[in-house]
């Protein structure tokens, strides 16, 4: 006689499994926020065996940022942490490549770094870092950048960064591709489900509130990106976040085949990368913009104006790089934002002072990037209780209380926020 396996989810207590005729009591993981981070933490939550798995999402699945990031992925970062989990986020875009359906990690090139003089000393500081943790990489001369890409004419002065490991994902596919996956795996997806508070007992985290009532979990993990203040003040924490608005844009299919890698351009403020369908997209800082302030759920991305001139502005400064883009006209454009914290690095990790609380925000522009790895780090410390890699730096207990308040109550222009590209 075959095993009769079920459950019944419950929305006002824990999940309750039933093999056989015996009723078990599974262990509860919810994720609040389904962009790339909340979906990959679900999928190695999974993937590693956990029990049951809910993602809540207010609106639909990429709603966030996630469908509006360029996806642009390099290893080539500035600390310890950043490059040893970039080195597993690379790792798992390959593996997606051949496990999920409709999706590949475009690593036709790699993905370059362009500095100008001023720029580059403080990257070349870094190249020892990248040697003793074992991420490649080659310094280009502008000839070489030429010679590889002729449709690239960087200046005299500058120099070429390429992160061989690197590339980029299109949004529009990974998107689905890791919905698909997860969902495959076992995770319950609720979308249009707003979770409003967060709830706790004494000094630890017992599940969410949402409108249609109380579901309570063992782990609550919040990867909800630029709502991350509203949802964190429900439970009385605050952590030192904000956000700036940023927009990319995609030409029509160009009538010249492109043949250039994705490009890191600080000297140029943004990133140029080619996309499906023989098209271009381009990106841009707005450095003049303060800090977007996300007050409540209700608010949505669509709601930010792009500002007019950035597309001109950003094609005028990138225009005798890549000379192509003289003849591109432009079909989309999509604005979102990038969430920062006060020193720039992600916040990954558990509460000190609430049990069973993790959070997964600030990604600075490389959340994208980030989340196979950001995903994965998650997992691991709801499902094993610690992280593969020392995960101190990015930890939420980094920052004072004190600190954190001056932060919250300033406004930022984007040209103040320290500058960390993908
Ligand atoms: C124009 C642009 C270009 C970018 N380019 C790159 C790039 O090239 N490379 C890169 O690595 N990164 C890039 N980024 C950054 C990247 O998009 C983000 O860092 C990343 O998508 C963050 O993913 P996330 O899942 O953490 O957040 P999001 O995708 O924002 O997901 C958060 C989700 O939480 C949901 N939510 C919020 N509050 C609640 C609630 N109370 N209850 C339930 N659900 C809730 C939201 O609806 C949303 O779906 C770019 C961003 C922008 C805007």
């Amino acid at each position: 006689m075959p095993t009769i396996l079920s459950y019944h989810y419950n929305i006002c207590s824990s999940v309750k499994w039933t093999i056989g005729g015996i009723e078990l009591t599974g262990k509860h993981a919810i994720i609040v926020g389904a962009g790339v981070t909340g979906l990959s933490t679900a999928y190695h939550l999974k993937r590693m065996g956990y029990g049951e798995v809910t993602l809540l999402e207010k609106d639909s699945v990429g709603a966030g940022s996630s469908s509006r990031a360029a996806g642009i992925s390099t290893g080539l970062l500035w600390s310890k942490t950043g490059v040893l989990a970039r080195k597993t986020a690379l790792r798992f875009f390959r593996q997606f490549s051949s496990e999920f359906d409709g999706y590949s990690f475009h690593n036709e090139h790699g993905c370059l770094g362009l500095f100008n003089p001023e720029l580059w000393p403080a990257r070349e500081a870094l190249l020892p870092l990248y040697e003793e943790y074992d991420v490649p990489y080659q310094i280009l001369s502008p000839q070489e950048m030429r010679r590889r890409w002729p449709q690239l004419n960087p200046r005299a002065d500058q120099t070429g960064l390429l992160d061989p490991l690197g590339g980029y994902s299109e949004p529009d596919a990974y998107l689905p591709a890791l919905t698909a996956r997860v969902r495959s795996l076992g995770v319950k997806l609720i979308k249009n489900c707003v979770v409003h508070e967060l709830l706790t007992a004494g000094d630890r985290v017992t599940g969410v509130r949402t409108a249609a009532g109380v579901i309570e979990a063992d782990a609550v993990v919040v990867t909800n990106y630029a709502w991350i203040l509203p949802l964190l003040a429900t439970s009385g924490i605050a952590i030192p976040a904000k956000t700036f608005v940023h927009q990319r844009y995609v030409s029509k299919p160009l009538r010249a085949q492109l043949q250039i890698p994705p490009v890191n351009a600080d000297p140029y403020l943004g990133y140029v990368r080619p996309a499906d369908g023989n098209r271009v997209l381009i990106g841009a800082e707005t450095p003049d913009r303060d800090d977007w302030k996300v007050r409540d759920f209700g608010f949505q991305l669509t709601e930010i104006e792009d500002d007019p001139r950035v597309l001109p502005d950003v094609l005028a400064r990138f225009g005798d790089f890549v000379p192509a883009l003289a003849e591109a006209e432009w079909e989309t454009r999509k604005v979102g934002l990038l969430s920062f914290s006060m020193d720039g690095e992600p916040i990954i990790g558990p509460f000190g002072g609430v049990e069973n609380l993790y959070v997964g925000v600030c990604f600075h522009s490389g959340g994208f990037s980030y989340n196979p790895a950001s995903g994965f780090y998650l997992a691991e410390f709801v499902a094993k209780g610690k992280t593969s890699i020392d995960l101190t730096a990015f930890s939420p207990d980094r920052f004072s209380a004190a600190e954190t308040a001056d932060y919250l109550a300033s406004t930022v222009p984007q040209r103040n926020a320290a500058r960390r590209r993908h």
